[in-house]
């Protein structure tokens, strides 16, 4: 929705499709990036080309009923205006490219100049490529425009559709068959001065096709060559010879004539399929140009930026945000953060901090960043540099997939362990609270052997982003070079948390989950009870030694003192048995295979369970 600013279908379609296909060549997305800005920094431009694309139908559908024989004589006439549509546009390109290469010809180039072609990435350049992407089909347009009548009927075969001096065998039939129904519609008056019955009538029914009709009190006027056909309780109605004739030749007309436009817009439609590559061709071209116009539409409303790629191993944002979140909050309250990753360096950065302050946020607007740029649309950021990644792979929001018979944690183990088998040294990871499926002790050693091995592991080493409320692997950077610490910065006001959304360096050491559940809205009772657990645990230090619900009594101060040792105690509270604990660190992980990895979990977790 944010991005998606397309005028056609087939833009529409070709940026979900280029959003599933990110880029590994610099030089193809160098070529995009070219476009988008092209058209971001012309506003006349980019106006005038999505005022045309607005009209231009979708093209690729109407060539897919052309090809199927299904195509209405409506469909072809914008078919025809979206082949004129593709002379309008390039003659947009042309003019636009064409402004500057003379502005810049006029001072006192000579005709030999002209001649070079325009340095690479110009706007003339890039003006150039796209519109000789447009093919000309100038004669298929033609086509249209003499066989198809400008405002056809829905149906083919009245004779309504086929325009008139496109086939003299066809104008012959029509000019016959209206000859014959004028003759009728004369009929009429010419019998009823002949006859001197002024109620005489000519109509028209299946039966008995046309008939003159005269009421019984006129019946003795009738002439002696009328024929009757047909007694109705007030009238006569007769036919004459003439008449019959006529009528014969208006039938067979209108046969014939249902015939001959039928076989000659079918024919039409063979002629028009022969266009199908060409025709491809130029719906591909101009959703292209569709995406490219789009694309610098929502870089100049949201002030996103172009990035700058390259081969590298880096990843560099300044001031990036999150293009879907900074619209859903009012105008200016999205905090940007800068990220800043390199696989030589900081390459795995552990993000801790308080519920909703923002983790998941930061870590998946850096994928986003990353993805927009390697499909070649600006990004929301002041400056971005992009080392391409091959690929980026996400372990974000917990799902079920209950239909398949996974829990909720099983999920979350098999896409860590697709990430950790398939990633390489030049993916971009995002992992948002991996372990958080499941106890707490479990979950952070899962997380804690993740961060390891995506550390470690020779074929991986590949830049990482990991959200946790494992405050407890904070103590991983002093131990590894590549980690660093990161956290959401909060501040305490009077009693109050206020979330400063910004991403500072360190590690975070409360989670204020507490402070979350009471602007959840929590019941006070409940909130004031949680208050006074957490600080029983603070004092005592030890699990299990919670006294006993006593109503009334609870503190609602929430003490900013001892809060490395809560760490301390989460775990404390779920200390397993040493010996399972001991199994735990014996276990070799990077020799166990997932599925062995995720049973032995299943087990130790069994056993925990039971113990
Ligand atoms: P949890 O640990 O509970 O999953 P979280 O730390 O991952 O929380 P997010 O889900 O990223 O938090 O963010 C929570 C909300 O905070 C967002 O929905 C958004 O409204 C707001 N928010 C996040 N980042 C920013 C930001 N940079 N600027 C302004 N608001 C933000």
């Amino acid at each position: 929705d944010t991005l998606d600013l397309t005028r056609t279908a087939m833009g529409g379609r070709l940026m979900r499709r280029w959003l599933g296909q990110p880029l590994l060549s610099l030089e193809d997305l160098n070529q995009r990036l070219d476009a988008v800005e092209l058209f971001a920094q012309d506003a006349f431009l980019r106006s005038g080309i999505r005022a045309i694309l607005a009209q231009i139908p979708d093209l690729e559908r109407i060539l897919a009923r052309v090809q199927t024989g299904v195509v209405l004589p409506r469909e072809l006439i914008s078919l025809k205006t979206g082949l004129e549509g593709r002379d309008q546009l390039v003659q947009q390109l042309d003019a636009s490219g064409f402004t500057e290469a003379s502005g810049g010809g006029s001072s006192g180039a000579s005709g030999d100049r002209e001649e070079e072609p325009p340095p690479e990435g110009s706007k003339e350049s890039v003006t150039l490529w796209l519109s000789n992407q447009l093919p000309t089909v100038s004669d298929l347009t033609q086509l249209i425009e003499a066989a198809v009548a400008p405002e056809p009927s829905a149906s083919v075969g009245d004779g309504n559709v086929i325009r008139e001096a496109f086939s003299a065998e066809l104008d012959q039939l029509k000019r016959a068959s209206g000859d014959a129904r004028s003759f009728i519609a004369d009929l009429e008056s010419r019998e009823r001065e002949r006859t001197g019955i002024r109620g005489l009538k000519v109509g028209y029914n299946q039966v008995f096709g046309y008939y003159i009709e005269v009421s019984k009190a006129n019946q003795e006027q009738v002439p002696q060559d009328y024929v009757r056909r047909q007694t109705l309780t007030n009238a006569e109605r007769y036919v004459v010879p003439k008449l019959k004739e006529y009528e014969s030749l208006v039938l067979n007309a209108r046969e014939q004539i249902d015939q001959l436009e039928r076989d000659l817009y079918r024919r039409l439609c063979a002629q028009i399929a022969d266009y199908g590559p060409v025709l491809g061709r130029l719906a591909a071209a101009i959703a292209r140009l569709d995406v490219f116009a789009a694309w610098a539409e929502v870089a100049v409303n949201n002030a996103y930026v172009r990035p700058s790629l390259d081969q590298g191993n880096q990843i560099r944002i300044k001031d990036g945000r999150h293009p879907v979140v900074e619209r859903v909050l009012p105008v200016g309250s999205f905090v940007p953060n800068d990220v800043d990753l390199s696989n030589d360096d900081a390459r795995l950065l552990v993000i801790t901090g308080p519920n909703m302050a923002g983790k998941s946020t930061f870590i998946r607007q850096t994928a986003l960043i990353t993805l927009m740029a390697q499909v070649g649309s600006f990004v929301p950021a002041a400056e971005a540099h992009i080392g391409l990644v091959d690929r980026i792979f996400t372990r974000v929001g917990l799902q079920d997939d209950l239909s398949t018979g996974q829990s909720t944690f099983m999920v979350e183990m098999l896409e860590t362990a697709a990430i950790l088998n398939q990633a390489t040294s030049r993916s971009l990871v995002i992992l948002d609270e991996i372990g958080r499926g499941t106890s707490t002790y479990d979950g952070l050693s899962i997380a804690r052997s993740v961060i390891e091995h995506l550390h470690n592991d020779p074929r991986l080493g590949c830049k990482t982003l990991f959200a946790t409320h494992y405050h407890e692997l904070t103590e991983v950077a002093s131990l590894l070079p590549g980690v660093r610490n990161f956290s959401v910065a909060v501040t305490e006001e009077g009693g109050d948390v206020v979330f400063l959304h910004r991403i500072i360096a360190g590690g975070a050491d409360r989670s204020y989950g507490v402070h979350v559940a009471q602007l959840a809205g929590l019941p006070p009772a409940v909130v004031s009870r949680a208050w006074e657990v957490l600080k029983e645990l603070e004092m005592t230090g030890a699990a299990g030694q919670v006294s006993n619900y006593a109503s009334g009594k609870a503190s609602r101060q929430a003490s900013g003192k001892g809060s490395r040792s809560i760490a301390a105690m989460q775990m404390a509270l779920f200390q397993p048995e040493q010996p399972l604990m001991d199994e735990v660190l014996g276990l070799d992980i990077p020799n166990l295979t997932p599925l062995e990895a995720i049973n032995k979990l299943y087990e130790l977790q069994q056993r925990a369970r039971d113990s």
